[in-house]
Order: C-alpha cells, then structure tokens, then sequence
C-alpha cells in the first residue's frame, strides 16, 4: 500500500476515538444526575477594600462513578451541543438557589448560564418558578453570561436579560475580552458587572495585558458598572490590581471553590484575614 493512504489513515482512528470519547461523555452525563454523580461547589468573591466576602460562583462539579473527577471544560460543551445543558442548567440553578436562601442575606450566588439555555423561550419562567419554589431573593441572584452570547438573536437575548433584571437579577459579563464583541455591544446590553479573565491576571506583569485590565475598568467606570477580577492566585496579583482601582476578586489566593459544607471555613478564613468579625457565616448544609 501507498504511503498517501497509510498517512491518511494513521489519523482516521485518532478521530474515531475522540468522537467515540464524546458519545461516551454524553451517554455518561445523562444518567449522572440520576446516580447522584453531580455537585455545586463555591467558590467566594471578596470585596479587598470593604474587606467583605460579598458572594460566591457556583461551579457544577461530576465525579464519573469508574473515571473519577471531570472537568466542566470536557463536559459542559458536550452537554451544550447534545442539549442536556437544558436539563443540567435548570438543576444547578435550583440547587444554587436551594442553598443560597438558606445562607445569611448578605452573601449573593452567582451563576453560569450557557448561551444554548437561552435558545429556550421558557428560560424566564423557568427561573421565575425556581426563585418562588426555593424562596430566594432575587436580589441575591446573579447570572454569569458569556459574550457569545451576544452573537445570537440580539432582540431575544435583549428581552430576557431586561426580563431577569425586572425580577431584580444582576447580570455578569463573564471571561471579558476572550471572545468576539465589540464594545459597543457591552453599553447595549443590561450589564450590571463586568468579569476581566483570568488570563490576563494570569500576566498582569506584562505591559499588553496589564493595558487591556486598565481598559476594562476604565470602560466599567465610564459605563457605570462593578468590575471583578478572576483567576487572583498571588498577593501580587491582588496588590496590582487594588492600585489599578479593581477591588473585587476571586481566584485561588482568597479561596478554591469548595462544597457548601465546607464553605463556611472558606469564608471564615478569609474573614480572619482581612481581620474582620467572624460572625453570620453561611450555614453548613
Ligand atoms: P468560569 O465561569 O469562568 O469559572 C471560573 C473557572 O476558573 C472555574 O473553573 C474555577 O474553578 C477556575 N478558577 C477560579 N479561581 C482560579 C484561580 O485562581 N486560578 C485558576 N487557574 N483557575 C481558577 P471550572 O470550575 O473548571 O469551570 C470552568 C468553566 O466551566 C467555567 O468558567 C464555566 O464557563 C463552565 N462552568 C462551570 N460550571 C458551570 C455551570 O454550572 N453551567 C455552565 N453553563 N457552565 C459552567
Ligand atoms: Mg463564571
Ligand atoms: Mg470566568
Ligand atoms: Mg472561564
């Protein structure tokens, strides 16, 4: 036989397995919930010059019952393309909200919404009935979008975040300045609080991306919405920031996400360290 044909059909296997990983994943995914597989954790938002904790980031964690942790950057875009991302979407609001209602007032849940669970004409209803069924104040919700998001049918997106701000939602433009908009979409749209990426925190020191931090919060400012910074992992990270004016942060140097059991130690901790009161911390439950 040809090389030609040896060569092509070196890749073909490779492919084959990768789809095959794909299927696997999603046949997995469905029956997850089911067997319990899945799991919130939270992950704090600190406040650096009000020295406060002021929230936390649901994050959806599965432990496959034979392959053991999966990460959401494997998982969440087959469960967005297969479609179970409806289903899944729905489950981690409802235990978000679940949870957060039975914690202090003062602490808000954060979480992320994909842009397919906006593809579904019941998504406003669907979150209107979660907040009436777990009795959590809508003021104490936040919903994290991406600006892919923003590439869609613009009327019907615009519709719905007005729809969740009417409820008295906050909205959050997560992973900003990753994706395609322009920033002429960010005024458009209802934003009340703009995420800068971890990747650039990641390289604060270097001169472009510490430029691009200095925009978003310049254009936050200008726009009159709270920025937050993601991914903080040093107190370097943490002191560049608070002197470029960004005074809200998450990332691991204040706190991984954990489990809702042990969170109440997450912000304990933090609490200490900002030497703050230590009281009304979130129920363990
Ligand atoms: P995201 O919403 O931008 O979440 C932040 C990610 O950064 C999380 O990864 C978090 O664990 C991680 N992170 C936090 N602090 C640090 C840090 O200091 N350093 C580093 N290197 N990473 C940090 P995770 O949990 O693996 O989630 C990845 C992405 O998966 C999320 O990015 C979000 O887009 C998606 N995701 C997670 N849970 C859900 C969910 O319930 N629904 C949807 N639609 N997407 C979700
Ligand atoms: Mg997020
Ligand atoms: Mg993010
Ligand atoms: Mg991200």
């Amino acid at each position: 036989k040809s090389d030609g044909r040896g060569t092509y059909r070196f890749f073909e296997p490779e492919m084959d397995r990768r789809l095959q990983a794909r299927r696997r994943i999603e046949l997995d995914l469905r029956g997850a919930l089911e067997r319990g597989e899945l799991e919130l954790h939270y992950q704090p938002f600190v406040d650096v010059s009000a020295r406060t904790v002021t929230g936390v980031e649901a994050l959806l964690r599965w432990t496959h019952k034979e392959r053991g942790p999966v990460s959401p950057a494997e998982f969440i875009p087959v469960a967005e393309e297969s479609g179970l991302i409806r289903p899944l979407g729905l489950w981690v609001l409802r235990e978000a909200c679940r949870q957060a209602a039975a914690w202090p007032q003062w602490l808000d849940v954060s979480v992320n919404l994909s842009p397919v669970q906006f593809r579904t004409d019941s998504l406003v209803g669907d979150v209107r009935s979660i907040l009436a069924e777990t009795g959590l104040d809508p003021r104490r919700l936040q919903l994290e979008v991406t600006e892919s998001l923003l590439l869609q049918d613009t009327q019907s997106v615009l519709v719905k975040l007005q729809a969740f701000r009417d409820l008295g939602i906050r909205i959050s433009m997560d992973d900003f300045g990753t994706g395609y908009s322009s920033l002429g979409y960010i005024s458009k749209f209802p934003f009340d609080k703009i995420k800068i990426d971890q990747s650039f925190v990641r390289d604060i020191e270097k001169p472009d991306s510490l430029a691009i931090i200095r925009a978003v919060i310049g254009l936050s400012r200008a726009l009159g919405i709270a920025v937050i910074a993601e991914g903080v992992e040093t107190e370097a990270q943490r002191d560049a920031l608070r002197t470029e004016g960004c005074h809200e942060m998450q990332g691991y140097f204040f706190a991984k996400p954990q489990p809702a059991p042990e969170l109440a130690g997450s912000v304990l901790r933090i609490a200490r360290g900002f030497g703050i009161a230590e009281d009304a911390l979130p129920d363990a439950r």
